[in-house]
Parts: structure tokens; sequence; C-alpha cells
């Protein structure tokens, strides 16, 4: 296996050593330099590489290629072209040339645009990314050739996620340089960003899943009582893996290992059915490109194994939902990690200075990072026992905690706490070091040695936003700090001062206890720490005047940008609802209140032939049944009517932020009215009759 593997590794990908091997020196060097030093790209290198991707895709059986980009919609789109061209006597030629790979002119007039383009106006260019590798594909259509590409409108703005995230990358870059070569680093010139996204999903039975409306139109359950078994056992977290999800991970594995993916670990996670995938860090932009492979494949190979992978936010009520933990550090091009303090944080100023532009820069902006981690899924998971709540604060640990209340309170930090030896009792077992800090699994943004995790993202979401957020944000912080360190006449006064000052300001936003806690959520209030339960409470976060400056200041987003994005966002929150409200109307009018129905015949039938074969029997069981039955019906029924209006005056509110809060606030708990009383129906109706397959049957038989 083990040889197998580094046979296997990579082979679908154009990265670095295929380029080497491939390319002629001249041609490789000059696309390391774009790659590696952003330098322009020279089209007669285009052309070569081009050829050569070719070459190299049709070995593989390949013979389309696809411009692959990340439209607003939060998925991916490609259109799929053919290398072919007529040749002299009717054949054809395999070719694909260098503006080819450069530029792709998708009809993209159906991508959401949030107004930046009026229909009539189609064009859209797809520009090739060259930092992140371009790959094979292979499904039922073939092998294909997939280019990661940026996605921008005729007039420029970008219409995708990767673009802001390249251009966020580009500010923090700029800006971490300009701090580290105050402290007299000379030879870095460059600092990125690495992420490494671990990823939860569940896996059910696909012949199930087919059987209810709402996990396919939706993602999640729409209605489903909770099974007499839930996750209280704490018996599949790390649980031992079953042989048929076994045997999935195994060949998503291989897949994505194939595509250069560094999947690293695999564990059953606390829900039943409920797993998680780890891939070893990468530079954010492929990390992000990675995390929607692997998305794709979580979900093709399932359906190979007769399963389907769900990777809504919350696809059961009452277990835990998936989140994306998005493990966030920034290195230098010399391959210094920022956000490692060492053994001695205290005597590790640029860390410390580091530090304390991150607690302001989450503490500035935290509506917008709560926004970034925004679906309309997410709303059902944060602060839902299981998920961070929706108030971003900053885990630092014990050690830093200490350090930071030395300097907060002395104006010197001269020491800090060593985590010392383990000892475990048994003289066999080795003798392990301890961490200086243990972690906190309740903090949405928690410090975890040498990066930060921020645990809020929702389970399907693009990480690209996330980290745009972020980048961009410590990336103006730091600016502020260059301007004013570059200035100082003493530097070491002033990163003193500098540190000291900005930590107290931001004391706040630390919060090392449970986040899970009632007490937490009256804290963060006092503290005056923003809680939004909703994306659509987030959502003004995007164009809100601080946001707006910060993102033109860093030249990520422009104002139109920001504005479409967030119409995009009421747009999708809305969408989201109106399908689940409908299809819930669907499955309540057209399957649980026939069903009921039918089940509440049997008992009055019962009821009348038993009472007419022996008048004096005892009914008073079926009688009960049928009352408290017919009673949920009713109830149901008047949920339903209220429902269906519901729908038909949100299609008459003006899109954007009026319907989506309407959604919010009328259809929302609406939607809740009715999915209680077939809850409870669930739980007295006769099994043979349930229409849908229940909890217990999509969680415990995988
Ligand atoms: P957890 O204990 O939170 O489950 P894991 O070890 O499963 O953590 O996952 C941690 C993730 O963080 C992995 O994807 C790993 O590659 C990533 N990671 C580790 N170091 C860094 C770093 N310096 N920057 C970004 N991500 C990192
Ligand atoms: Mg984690």
């Amino acid at each position: 296996m083990a040889e197998k593997l580094t046979d296997i590794f990579g082979i679908d990908v154009f990265n670095e050593s295929v380029m080497a091997e491939r390319l002629p020196k001249k041609t490789f060097a000059a696309l390391k330099k774009t790659i590696e030093n952003g330098e322009d790209l020279d089209p007669q290198v285009a052309e070569v590489v081009a050829n050569a991707m070719k070459d190299r895709a049709i070995e593989r059986g390949a013979t389309h290629y696809t411009h692959w980009f990340q439209p607003l919609t939060g998925v991916t789109a490609e259109k799929h072209d053919s290398f072919i061209t007529p040749a002299a006597g009717g054949k054809v030629l395999m070719e694909f040339s260098g503006k080819e790979l450069i530029k792709g002119e998708p009809d993209a007039s159906s991508f959401p645009s949030g107004g930046i383009r009026a229909t009539f106006e189609a064009r859209g260019y797809t520009a090739w990314d060259c930092t992140s590798p371009a790959f094979l594909r292979e499904d039922a259509a073939g092998v294909t050739l997939c280019i990661p590409t940026a996605f921008c409108s005729y007039t420029g703005e970008a219409l995708d996620k990767k673009t802001p995230l390249l251009r966020s990358m580009e500010a923090l870059s700029e800006q971490a340089v300009r701090i580290v070569r105050l402290f007299g680093d000379k030879d870095v010139t460059q600092v990125t960003c690495s992420v490494g996204p671990e990823q939860e999903y569940f896996l059910i039975d696909k012949a199930k899943y087919l059987q209810r409306e709402d996990l396919i139109f939706t993602g999640r359950t729409l209605f489903g009582a909770m099974p007499p078994k839930g996750q209280e056992m704490d018996d599949h977290y790390f649980g031992s893996i079953k042989e048929r999800i076994a045997s999935y991970m195994k060949e998503l594995n291989q897949e994505l290992w194939k595509l250069g993916i560094l999947a690293k670990t695999q564990h059953n996670e606390v829900a039943p059915a409920q797993h998680e995938l780890a891939p070893i860090y990468a530079t954010a932009n492929i990390a992000s490109d990675h995390n929607q492979m692997v998305m794709e494949c979580m979900k093709k190979v399932a359906a190979r194994h007769g399963l389907t992978c769900l990777l809504h936010e919350k696809p059961f009520a009452g277990v835990n939902g998936s989140g994306k933990h998005n493990n966030w550090s920034i290195v230098t091009n010399t391959g210094k990690n920022l956000l490692d303090p060492g053994k001695t944080p205290h005597e590790n100023i640029q860390f410390l200075l580091f530090l304390a532009a991150i607690l302001k820069g989450v503490d500035e902006n935290a509506e917008l990072l709560r926004m970034s981690a925004s679906v309309p899924g997410n709303d059902h998971r944060l602060g839902a026992n299981e998920a961070p709540p929706a108030i971003i604060s900053i885990f630092v640990g014990e050690q830093l905690e200490d350090v930071l209340s030395q300097l907060i309170e002395t104006g010197e930090a001269t020491r800090s706490k060593q985590g010392g030896k383990l000892n475990t009792g048994v003289h066999t077992l080795p003798e392990l070091r301890r961490d200086a800090t243990d972690r906190n699994r309740t903090s949405p943004f928690a410090f975890t040695g040498n990066k930060f995790e921020f645990r809020m993202v929702a389970s399907s979401m693009s990480i690209a936003g996330v980290n745009t957020a972020l980048n961009t944000i410590i990336a103006d912080v730091l600016q502020g700090m260059a301007d004013e360190l570059e200035k100082a006449e003493n530097f070491d006064l002033a990163v003193h001062d500098l540190i000291k000052k900005t930590i107290t300001e931001h004391q706040r936003i630390v919060f090392n206890g449970n986040g899970y806690s009632g007490a937490w959520v009256e804290e963060a209030a006092r503290r005056g720490l923003p809680n939004l339960k909703t994306m659509v409470d987030a959502i003004p976060s995007l164009v809100s005047e601080k946001t707006i400056s910060l993102f033109e200041r860093q030249h990520v987003l422009n104002e139109v940008e920001l504005r479409a994005r967030a119409e995009i966002h009421y747009e999708l929150y809305s969408k989201a609802l109106n399908i689940e409200a409908k299809t819930m109307i669907e499955m309540a009018s057209r399957k649980y209140i026939p069903a009921v129905i039918r089940f509440t015949k049997g008992l009055a039938d019962s009821i009348n032939s038993v009472k007419s074969a022996v008048p004096e029997a005892d009914v008073s069981v079926q009688t009960e049944l049928l009352v408290k039955t017919s009673s949920l019906l009713a109830e149901a029924k008047a949920a339903l009517k209220d429902l269906q209006a519901c729908v038909v005056e949100a299609a008459g509110k003006e899109e954007g932020r009026e319907a989506a809060e309407y959604f919010k606030d009328v259809v929302f708990p609406t939607m809740a009215r009715l999915r209680a009383p077939i809850d409870e129906l669930e739980m007295l109706v006769d099994k043979e009759v349930w229409p849908v397959p229940t909890y217990a049957d999509l969680l415990f038989e995988v």
C-alpha cells in the first residue's frame, strides 16, 4: 500500500515536478517566476505550457479541457471544450493553445452577479490561475483536463471566490513583509498564508436518501423525530470504522492522492454516521481549490458505494452538525511560521506583535468574520451546543493569556509558563511532554500552538471567503502597524508600546472559558461583543462603511463587488428557505398527512369493529390514540395552511434584504410549527405506514 501510494500520488496533477520534467528549462524557470514572485506571464510561455499540459492529458486519456472556476453560487462551474481541431483530409488534430489556456469566455449570464451585470451583458472571462496546478478528472464523461481559473465580468469585477482570495494573499504578503523587515529579516520577500481545512460530513444509505425529498432538495431533514439513541453514548466519536465506510474512505483517499491532495487523517465524528477528513495544510489558494475537489470527490465516491454524502451543516436536528475547521497560519518564503511563539513567547516580540494584530483585527471585524463563515445551513449549527456560538472570541490558551496579562498589568512580560512532563503513573509508557496549553473545543477562533483554528466555518461552503476576510483584516492592521513603526525613532520602544496598547484595547476578545455556556453569552454581551444569531443579521457587515473602506484600502474588493456579494447572500438565503418551505409543503401534503389519515381511519375502523363484535370491550387505547393523532393532524394542517400562505406572500416581497428578513422572521418559525406536530405523530403512528425512512433508519443503518 505504502509503495502504491507514492506511485499514484499526484498522477492526475500537472504539478511542479511534472512541469520540471516536461517543460524546457527556460519555460519552466519563467513560469516559476510568475508563480512564486507574481511576475507577468509571457504569452509564449503559456503556449509551451499549454502544449505540455495537453500532451500529458492525452496520455492519460483526456479528450476535453475545462476552465474550472468558482462562481458566487458556492459550487464550482465548468464548461468543457474538446481538444479537436479540423485537419486536412477530414481528420482532426488534438490542439490546445496558450490563448485557450490563459483565457476563457463562458457565457456567464446565469451566474449570480448581484446586479453587477444585466443578463443581456453575457460576457464573463475566466483567467488561468497558474499558482494552482491543473488536474485531470475522470468520470463518466471521460478524462478532462481541469484548469483552475479566476472569473470576472466584462468590466473587471470579480464574480468569483478565487480572485479576492488571491488579492487578499497579496495584500497580506505585502504588509507582513514590511513588519518582518522591521525586525531585521532582509531575506524575506513574500509571506503566504497556509490553510488546513478539516472537513466534516455524513454518509447515509443512498436508497434511503432517495426516499426523502427533504434530503434530495435541501440537503437536510426537515422532519424527523429523535431516535431512542442519539450521540449521548459518545461511542461513535473516534470509534472503529465500519467496513462499508472504511472501503469508502480508502477509495476516497486514493482519488484525492491521485489529485495531489494530501488527505491525511480520517475518523468518525461525534454524531452517528458522521465522519471527518483532514488534509495536510497548503497555501490558502491551493487549499481552497483542494477543498472544493475534496467535497466533489466525497460525493462522487459515495455514489459508487451506494452511499450519499451530506455536506449540509445540519442534516439532522438533535445530533451534531458539520463544520469545517479552517486552520490558518502565516509563513515566510524562508519557511518561518510567523505564528510560532517558540518555547518562550514572552521573548518573541515579533510573534507578540502578530498576535496583537490578530486580536485587533478579529475584535474590530467580528461581524464580518461571522458573515464570512455563514451559509443558511450554518444558522442551525452556530450556538446549538456543538459548534462554537455565533459570538466571535479568541482562545489563546493559558501560556499566552499569562504573557498577555503580564504585559497589560506591568507593561513587561518576563516569563512564560511551561508545559512540563506528563505523568501517566505507568512506568512502561513513554514519558510525554505536555504542551504549555490545552485545547479549547468551544472557541470559534482558537490558537492551537502555531496557527489559529477558525471553527465557525460552514461545512458545505468554500473556504475562499473566510480566508479572504482573515487575510484582508490582518493585512490592514499590519499596514497600520508598519506605518507607525517605520516612522519610530526607537523601534524597540515603539513596538513594545504598540503591543501593550493593542492588547490592552482588545483584551475583551480573548476568552479562554467554555464558549457553550449560557454565562458566556451574558459575559460577551457585557463586553459588547456582537452575537449575530442569523446569517441575515450578519450580511450588512459586508457593506458597512468600515468594511468597504478596509477592502478598498487593501484592493481586495471594491464597493460594487461588496454590494453585489451582499445582494447575492440575501438571495441565497431567501432561495434556500423558499425551497425548504416548499419541500415541507410537498412532504406534508402528499406524504405525512395522507399517511396519518390512513392510520386514523385504521383506528376508527378498529374501534367500530371491536365495538360491534364485543359491545362491552375496552377501546380506550384506540380512542385515545385516535383523539391524539387527530388533534395533531389538525395542528399540522393549520400550520401547513399558514406556511402555504407565507410562501405566497414571500414571493411578493422585494428581492434582497426585505425578502430575506421575511423568510427569517416569518417563514422560518412557521416551518418549525409544521414540523413539531409531524415529528410528534412519527412517534405515535405505526412504523409500517410511516412514509419515509426515520432518523434511526438513516443514522444507524449505514
Ligand atoms: P484537530 O486536533 O483540530 O482535529 P488535526 O490535526 O486533525 O486537528 O488538523 C489540523 C489541521 O491543521 C490539519 O489540516 C493540519 O494540516 C493543519 N495545520 C497544521 N499546521 C498548520 C499550519 N501551520 N498552518 C495551517 N494549518 C496547519
Ligand atoms: Mg479541529
